[in-house]
């Protein structure tokens, strides 16, 4: 196998995208449960190693479709969003019941493509995600087919998976598919298709093969994994492109034993999002701090409201915002946790005070340290 095959096993933070047609029974129209049975043991495994696991799955309207008792062919969008309806709920009731017999507790989380561009949404949807994994939850995540209509949804789950991994900053994105990656052509009718173990950057002649080796089973095919695979690298997030066909195939991946292409970023999920906030050209305002937060910086701590005197301009939370001495010297920059007018609020006070100075208990920091670059 390639050096890439073993790096799963130091995953922290994984997200895995499981595809409709390997989970869902061609013909039957139901879960496989010996496969799904295998998956959630190879999550288990992975959860008991302290790796933060969360599942993208897909599988709704194939699923509701059969209980619908909908007929064969292409769905109006009508009939995909009623059917998404019915067969969500024994999506997440499969993963509930099957996660269980392992003692792990699932959260389902229904997504629209809103909540990963409209900013204030995108925070609350990290938020909410890192909660749950800090209490040890998984979710299963899949788009919110129901109400996403065709401008607004994002109608596969590559790039939902993509979105989820960048957000919540994975290190590792795995998109089980019905095909073991990228090929030079379609390997089912190009005999002399030759598989690519390793991409380190998506150029032209990449995205071409992409659009030859379409994968006709998912909605997604070869061209959505590259968009996801752009997703995920910018994101410092490597990705694999894995068949996830075969019963144990999550196992196989993380061990290393399965075949499949790996999109390897050059940067961490973390000097990526840094890199991206010190690039950001224009910030929104400015937090201007104490002797005693200018310590506490540079010793690599977050921004507390307490170490904050003064706030300039008007910024939303999530802006890029500038960090100052009492100077006016530029010491870092951040995403601010807190609205220009919030902030201002809670300037020169304790964490503790913040829910009652402004009715909701926002983050202790007002600028974290995984959201701050020092000059
Ligand atoms: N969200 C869709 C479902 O659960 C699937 C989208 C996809 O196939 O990527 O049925």
């Amino acid at each position: 196998m390639s050096r890439a095959g073993t790096i799963p096993a130091s995953s922290k933070r994984l997200v895995v995208k499981i595809g409709s047609s390997i989970l869902v029974d061609e013909t039957q129209g139901q879960i496989r449960r010996d496969w799904l049975e295998a998956l959630t043991g190879d999550v288990a495994r992975l959860h008991r190693n302290g790796c933060e696991v969360v599942l993208v799955s897909s599988g709704a309207i194939r699923l509701g479709r059969t209980y619908l008792k909908l007929p064969a062919g292409v769905l109006k969008l009508e009939e995909s969003q009623a059917a998404a309806a019915t067969g969500q709920i024994q999506l997440a009731h499969a993963y509930q019941e099957s996660l269980a017999r392992h003692g792990i507790t699932v959260a389902q989380v229904l997504l629209t493509l809103d909540d990963s561009e409209a900013r204030r949404r995108y925070l609350n949807a990290r938020q909410t995600m890192g909660t749950l994994l800090g209490l040890g939850a998984i979710p299963v995540i899949n788009e919110n087919d129901t109400v996403a209509t065709d401008e607004i949804r994002f109608g596969d789950n590559d790039r939902l998976g993509a979105r989820v991994a960048e957000m919540i900053s994975a290190d590792t994105l795995i998109l089980l598919s019905d095909i073991d990656g990228l090929y030079t052509g379609d390997p089912r009718s190009d005999p002399a298709a030759k598989h690519i173990p390793e991409i380190r950057e998506i150029t032209p002649e990449i995205e071409a093969m992409g659009g030859a080796a379409a994968s006709e089973m998912s909605n997604g095919g070869m061209a959505t994994k590259l968009m996801a695979g752009r997703i995920a690298m910018a994101a410092g997030c490597r990705m694999a492109i894995a068949d996830g066909r075969p019963v144990g195939a999550l196992g196989a991946v993380i061990d290393g034993k399965a075949r499949c292409s790996w999109f390897l970023p050059e940067a961490s999920p973390l000097s990526a999002r840094k890199k991206w906030i010190k690039g950001s050209l224009k910030t929104a305002g400015s937090l201007i701090v104490d002797d005693g937060a200018v310590r506490a910086l540079s010793a690599g701590k977050s921004l507390l409201p307490a170490g904050v005197t003064a706030i300039d301009g008007e910024f939303r939370r999530g802006d890029v915002v500038d960090v100052k001495d009492r100077r006016g010297r530029v010491l870092a920059r951040g995403l601010v946790a807190y609205a220009a007018e919030d902030a201002r609020r809670i300037v020169g006070r304790k964490s503790v005070e913040i829910e009652k100075l402004l009715g909701f208990r926002g983050r202790d920091e007002m600028v974290h340290r995984d959201d701050l670059v020092v000059e």
